[in-house]
């Protein structure tokens, strides 16, 4: 599980650690439940400062942009490098 852009595990981003701390789970378990960018079938998320500079898309491109960058035989590509 990692951000489409910053690539960070939750474990990795203050706004999940201090979430989940609070509700008394794993950082990875909270975005699982109530991280509304979490896709299960790619195990991406979008934490909320990489949503904001992705322009703040709707689910269904940002599901694409999963699908995108998990390749065909499951490799992750790199998401590209901001403007
Ligand atoms: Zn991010």
């Amino acid at each position: 599980m990692q951000c489409i852009r910053c690539q960070q595990h939750p474990s990795q981003i203050e706004e999940y650690k201090e979430a989940a701390y609070d509700m008394e789970m794993s950082p990875e378990s909270y975005v699982r439940m109530d991280e509304g960018t979490y896709h299960s079938r790619t195990d991406f998320f979008c934490c909320t400062s990489c949503y904001v500079a992705l322009g703040a898309p709707v689910l269904p491109d940002l599901i694409g942009m999963y699908e995108h960058a998990m390749g065909k035989d499951g490799t992750i590509i790199p998401f590209p490098t901001q403007k």
